[in-house]
């Protein structure tokens, strides 16, 4: 790589097509070279070195490496901290420009700072799009220019904006020929950064419309195939998110919905990033939350006894993916049955979700205990047994993920509703009074 070149550098928007950063890179008219780094600043805190993201990310980049072969090209891997990567790139490459997506999570805003400032002292541009999601930053405030914390006027506001070019796509598929030529560079396996390479059935990247026309129905089921599972693909940016308000805009507003809820926390935490780590209503923080390692356990495990909330963990552990409605009705029974703090909730997910998103996380886990923006309030606190019936009236989910239901080997509840309901209602109500 003698000649200037430009770098595109990916993220979580592991594909080639409708990728803004991408397109403006291979039109920018100097050869782009593609780079991905594996970040130990991100990687050294996962503990679990048998990692189904890691299997996921792994897969996507040998099928970008794979398509860029076709255009003589390839996709060069790295493996450190990105700032000293950045060292390494820009002293052996004569590189003109950077390009890539924005990521709104706080980690990612200071590094892509350093890169940045970094790559500025030696006259080399970095240039950032909107990638991920169709509004960002101050593109949709109140009249008042102030983010807004309520979804229903958001979503009005955000459907109000849209115009015929928001979904339009980024068509950098057609100027694959734009690339470095070079390599090929070896892709590094996942045992020599420490990882274990295991075979994992990921679900597919296609939305199936049958699903869309029937989701407001069937969403709430567990049982039920009814919702996308696209949510690994939102994660990772294996899929566009304009192309699926593009497929879906006219045939779901319940489900295009949903992922305006997705854009609407990744406002939040962009506007308010203290919420990774306090309460988003500050009065929540005085809160004293029962530090209660055995049922937290428990509830890790799926053994409270409360076979919704047992089936949904086991769903977590064995799959690494659990339905929505049972997230919120997990989140309920950790925060208002066993008062344990919402973080310790979070944190487990963060660790067992394939689809772990900071920003949607952050926002459920707040939503449940009541901490959140337009959150559930404190003293809506579902009964298990309603749920149960409501939504999985026939035990089909549950039988599945707890094969001894209704056995004697299975644990009977940890704690009692009655009893957990008027303390939750006590426990908050007397913690929001404290000065
Ligand atoms: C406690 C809790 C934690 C959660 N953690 C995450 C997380 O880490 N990552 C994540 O992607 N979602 C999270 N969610 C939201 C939601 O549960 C998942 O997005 C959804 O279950 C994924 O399944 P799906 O792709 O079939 O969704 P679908 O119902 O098909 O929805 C389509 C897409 O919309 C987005 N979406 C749907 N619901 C929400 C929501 N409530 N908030 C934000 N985006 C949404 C997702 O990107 C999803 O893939 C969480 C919800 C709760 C209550």
């Amino acid at each position: 790589m003698s000649n200037s070149v430009s770098f595109f550098w990916f993220r979580r928007d592991l594909r080639l097509h409708d990728n803004t950063g991408l397109y403006h890179a291979l039109k920018s008219g100097t050869p782009v070279q593609a780079i991905f780094i594996f970040d130990t600043d991100i990687l050294d805190k996962l503990e679990d070195k048998k990692d189904a993201r890691l299997v996921f990310i792994h897969e996507q980049l040998e099928k970008i490496n794979a398509q860029l072969l076709d255009y003589g090209s390839s996709l060069l891997i790295e493996f450190g901290k990105p700032l000293d990567i950045w060292k390494k790139v820009s002293a052996k490459h004569s590189v003109k420009e950077v390009f890539v997506n924005g990521d709104y999570e706080p980690y990612a805003r200071e590094r892509d700072k350093t890169i940045k400032e970094f790559l500025s002292a030696k006259g080399i541009g970095f240039n950032s799009y909107k990638d991920q999601v169709i509004f960002e930053k101050d593109e949709l405030t109140k009249d008042n220019g102030q983010p807004y914390t309520v979804f229903t006027p958001y979503s009005k506001r955000w459907k109000a904006l849209i115009t015929k070019n928001s979904f339009s796509p980024a068509t950098s598929e057609k100027l694959l020929g734009n690339f470095h030529k070079g390599g090929p560079f070896e892709i590094p396996s996942l045992s020599s950064i420490g990882f274990k390479d295991f075979k994992f059935d990921f679900p597919s990247s296609s939305l199936d419309k049958n699903i869309l026309t029937n989701y407001a129905e069937k969403r709430d089921f567990p049982a039920v195939n009814g919702t996308s599972r696209l949510s690994v693909h939102l994660r990772f940016g294996t899929i566009s998110i304009r192309k699926l308000f593009r497929e879906a805009w006219s045939v779901s507003e319940k489900w295009t919905n949903e992922l305006i809820w997705r854009e609407f926390y990744t406002s939040i935490l962009w506007h308010f990033p203290y919420v990774i780590h306090s309460a988003f209503k500050p009065a929540y923080d005085r809160l004293e939350w029962i530090p209660d390692e055995d049922g937290f356990q428990k509830w890790c495990e799926g053994r409270t006894g409360y076979p919704i909330v047992d089936a949904g963990m086991r769903e977590l552990n064995e799959t690494g993916f659990m339905h929505n409605r049972v997230r919120m009705i997990t989140a309920t029974f950790l925060t208002k049955y066993l008062l344990v703090d919402w973080r310790w909730g979070e944190a487990y997910f963060a660790k067992k979700l394939l689809d772990f998103d900071l920003a949607a996380n952050n926002g459920g886990w707040q939503w449940c205990a009541g901490t959140g923006v337009d959150a559930a309030p404190y003293f809506r606190i579902f009964s298990m047994d309603s749920q149960t019936q409501r939504f999985d009236p026939d035990f089909e989910y549950t039988k599945k993920w707890i094969p001894d239901y209704g056995k004697s080997t299975y644990p009977d509840p940890i704690i009692d509703y009655g009893f957990a309901r008027k303390r939750c209602l006590e426990f908050y109500k007397s913690g929001l009074a404290k000065s």
